[in-house]
């Protein structure tokens, strides 16, 4: 860490938001002005919504990430965890990767901690699922489900396979339909190698607590999304919820109960709940309470956005509605990222806020390879494609939005090279603890049995 005369802006968070506006700061301030800091217990960001296709095999892990003090040179990039802040005093606590915690003054604060999985006290819940937030989910999802066919082609006992080829999926929002129609494809696609594992022995299931899914694309796309599913042989129970999965033995509300080898959840995400250390003024819902200018109630040198942040919908309240809110997401984080940058450097030169205002563009969904939904608002008019064009329309939509130029033209050869090599699906699982076989091997041999005499054997029997 850095100790500097000049003042310091201290990004909590290097995800979208976070990697966004330290970029927009470093680019408008002059030479000195002050030292930019972003502090992330991860040393990269996350492009989330590259995760299904990740978990799918689409595209290469290492290509959803993008390296923070690559792209951010001129800034200090601490892995480390804010745990929390002191306003009195002007300092954040540091938690390091290794070491003791330390003390970091700042004089302007970024507040970008995004959101966690929302999840709910379900029995077994914490043991067998699986979230969607981080890259590591999605290679651990992947490893997971292949290894479950490795699983089902390999055993006799026809429930162990029945459980190995049964998924379950909880929540039909962006993630949630996004991850089953991208690994469904893949796992049914994969099905080919195994000669005692066919397409159709495979049970996907995916459950929401809402009567659609997709919400995100409207009623009529959302419909479209659910019955294409169907139509792929997926069971979509709408209006139910799970009671419990007590080692794989799911429960839902409707009554259905089946034993699972794989369960992921996507069931919403709520904010950060370090904020809560954070002293600052929080929404009802765990967000901090930002002004339509980024700046957080009642300061004016902490600004907030993304997913952390509860920002007002000027559009919607423009338009009417007085409780209207930014919804979490990419379109929304990025965009407040670049005005937060800028007011930020206008805070510190003393000059007025900018107001934050984004009319929603639409929304775009894959749901497998040539699968997808894509709505464009353009002014009053609505354009909603499905299928195979709403597909182009999605990868060229992410494709660019994915940040730097190095990841757009990987994501793009990733998607090339699939074009004529067929897809990859081997399980790697033993990734996840590569020193086994090597701890097996080193470890100290156990002492060899001494034989017994004869005599002595004779008295112990
Ligand atoms: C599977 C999936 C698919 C999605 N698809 C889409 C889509 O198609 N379109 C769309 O618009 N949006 C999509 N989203 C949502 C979008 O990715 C988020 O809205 C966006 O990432 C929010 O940005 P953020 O900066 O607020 O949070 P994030 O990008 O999550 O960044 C938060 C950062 O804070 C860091 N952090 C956490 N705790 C601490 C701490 N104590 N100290 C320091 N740092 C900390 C985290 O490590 C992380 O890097 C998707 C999300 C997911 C999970």
């Amino acid at each position: 860490m850095s100790t500097t005369e000049r003042p310091r802006i201290l990004v909590v968070g290097g995800g979208y938001v976070g990697l966004y506006a330290a970029r927009r700061i470093l680019k408008k301030m002059r030479y000195g002005e002050a030292t930019v800091t972003v502090v992330d217990p991860r040393s990269y960001m996350t492009y989330q919504p590259f995760l299904p296709e990740t978990a799918a095999g689409n595209i290469s892990p290492r290509h959803v990430v993008v390296p923070l003090r690559r792209v951010l040179p001129k800034a200090e990039v601490l892995t480390g965890r804010v745990t929390t802040i002191d306003q009195d005093r002007k300092v954040a606590t540091v938690a390091p990767l290794v070491g003791e915690s330390y003390e970091l003054p700042f004089d302007y604060l970024v507040i970008a901690l995004g959101a966690v999985s929302r999840t709910f006290p379900i029995p077994g819940l914490a043991e067998q699922g699986i979230g969607m937030k981080g890259v590591e989910e999605a290679i651990g999802l992947r490893n997971h489900v292949l290894e479950q066919l490795d699983k089902a082609d390999s055993t006799t006992d026809e429930e162990v396979r029945r459980k190995a080829l049964t998924f379950v999926f909880v929540g039909g929002g962006f993630a949630g339909a996004e991850t089953i129609g991208e690994v469904e494809d893949m796992a049914r696609d994969a099905a080919k190698y195994y000669t005692n594992v066919k397409r159709e022995d495979m049970r996907f299931i995916l459950v929401d607590a809402a009567d659609k899914i997709l919400p995100e694309v409207g009623p009529k796309l959302g419909t479209w999304g659910r019955e294409h599913l169907e139509s792929r042989g997926i069971e979509v129970f709408l209006g139910t919820s799970m009671d419990s999965c007590v080692d794989g033995h799911v429960v839902l509300k409707n009554g259905l109960e089946v034993d699972a080898g794989t369960l992921v959840w996507t069931a919403g995400v709520k904010p950060n709940p370090a904020l809560a250390r954070f002293g600052l003024p929080l929404g009802p819902r765990g967000h901090v309470d930002t002004s339509e200018k980024l700046q957080v109630q009642g300061t004016d040198y902490i600004w907030a956005a993304g997913d952390n942040a509860q920002v007002p919908d000027m559009v919607g309240r423009r338009a009417g509605n007085p409780n209207a809110w930014c919804p979490p997401n990419a379109q929304h984080a990025l965009r407040q990222a670049k005005v937060l940058g800028d007011n930020v450097i206008s805070g510190m030169r003393g000059f007025p806020q900018k107001e934050y205002s984004h009319a929603n563009k639409g929304a775009v969904a894959g749901l497998g390879l040539h699968k997808g939904v894509a709505m464009i608002n353009l002014g009053k008019m609505k354009i909603k494609l499905r299928g195979r064009l709403a597909w182009y329309m999605h990868r060229a939509y992410h494709g660019m939005a994915v940040p730097t130029w190095n990841r757009k033209i990987r994501v793009f050869a990733d998607w090339t090279l699939a074009m004529f090599l067929k897809r990859e699906v081997v399980s790697l699982g033993a990734i996840e603890s590569p020193r086994e076989e090597f701890y097996e091997a080193a470890k100290p041999a156990p002492a060899p049995a001494v034989a017994k005499p004869e005599g002595e054997k004779a008295k112990a029997s």
